[in-house]
C-alpha cells in the first residue's frame, strides 16, 4: 500500500514537473529582458552590427530583449587562447538573435555553448565509403554547427562579415540557420514550420529552387544565392538564409519563391532594413 503511494506520488512529480517546465522558462525568460540593457552594450553593438541601426526602435527593444536571453543562457568558450570579451559575445548574440527576431524558433534549444577561435581553424576531416574512412585531411574552417549541443566560430570572420553586412556572406547568420534546421534532430534544409500545411510549399519551392542553383553552377552562370548552398539541401538553407539577411533586394528580385517562403518563416521583411 505505501509502495503504491510513493510510486503515485513520485508519478505525480514528475508529471507536475513536465506540466510546470515551459511556464517557468516562459517566466524566466521574461525576467531576462526585463534586464536593464547597458547603454555600453548598444555602442558596441552600433559600432559592430550596421543593421542594427536600421531596425525601428521597437524591433531593437525585442532585439535587446533577446540578447538578454541568449546571454543567459548559453555558454561562450574561447579556444586557442582567445580571450571571450564582452564585444565578442554581444556581436555573436545580436547576429543570431536577429534570426529570432519576431518569435522565431525557441531560441536555438539544442545550443549550449559557442566555442570561438582567434580566425580560421583546422580540423580533420575523414572521407569516407561505407564504414570505411578513405581518406583523412587537414582542413581550415570559419564555422561549424552541430546537431549535439554546439556551435564554432572564428572570430577574425565573425568580425569581418558583421561589419560587411550586405555582401551575403555572414558566418554567424549561416550557423545559426543550421541551428534553426537542426531544431528537430535533423540537418536537411527543412526547418520546424508554423503549419503543417507549410511543408509541402516549402518542399516543393526549395527544391525547384536548390536544383536550379545547381545547375546554373554547372552551367558556369553568376548566382546571386552563393554556390556553396548547392552543397546539398541543407547547405542551401542556411546560404539562402544569408542571402535573405543581406542582399534582400537581389534574392526577391531573382527567387522571389524563396525570399517569401523566408519572409514566412522568419516573420520579416530585411527589405527594410537595407
Ligand atoms: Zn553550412
Amino acid at each position: 500500500m505505501i509502495e503504491t503511494i510513493i510510486v503515485l506520488l513520485i508519478t505525480g512529480i514528475i508529471i507536475m514537473g513536465i506540466l510546470v517546465s515551459p511556464s517557468l522558462t516562459k517566466w524566466q525568460r521574461n525576467r531576462f529582458k526585463q534586464r536593464p540593457f547597458p547603454p555600453l552594450w548598444n555602442a558596441v553593438i552600433n559600432v559592430n552590427l550596421p543593421i542594427y541601426q536600421c531596425l525601428t526602435p521597437s524591433e531593437r527593444k525585442r532585439l535587446q530583449g533577446h540578447i538578454q536571453v541568449f546571454l543567459a543562457e548559453k555558454q561562450f568558450i574561447g579556444c586557442k587562447g582567445l580571450q571571450v570579451t564582452e564585444e565578442i559575445k554581444l556581436v555573436i548574440a545580436a547576429t543570431a538573435c536577429l534570426l529570432l527576431l519576431n518569435e522565431r524558433g525557441k531560441y536555438f534549444p539544442r545550443l549550449r555553448s559557442i566555442l570561438i577561435y582567434p580566425s580560421t581553424y583546422l580540423v580533420n576531416e575523414k572521407a569516407y565509403s561505407g564504414n570505411y574512412v578513405v581518406e583523412e585531411r587537414r582542413v581550415a574552417r570559419l564555422g561549424e554547427s552541430w546537431t549535439s549541443d554546439q556551435v564554432v566560430l572564428a572570430w577574425s570572420q565573425v568580425k569581418r562579415d558583421t561589419c560587411n553586412w550586405q555582401d551575403g556572406h555572414n558566418v554567424v547568420v549561416h550557423e545559426f540557420a543550421h541551428q534553426l534546421d537542426q531544431e528537430d534532430g535533423f540537418a536537411e534544409g527543412v526547418p520546424i514550420l508554423q503549419r503543417d500545411s507549410d511543408y509541402s510549399i516549402w518542399a516543393i519551392v526549395m527544391t525547384k529552387e536548390y536544383q536550379q542553383l545547381c545547375n546554373d553552377i554547372e552551367r558556369g552562370l553568376r548566382t546571386v544565392i552563393d554556390s556553396y548552398g548547392a552543397t546539398n539541401p541543407a547547405e542551401f538553407f542556411a546560404v539562402a538564409t544569408e542571402t535573405f539577411f543581406e542582399k534582400p533586394h537581389q534574392l526577391l528580385k531573382k527567387h522571389p519563391a524563396v525570399y517569401q517562403q523566408l519572409q514566412r518563416y522568419y516573420q520579416l521583411d530585411p527589405i527594410q532594413w537595407v
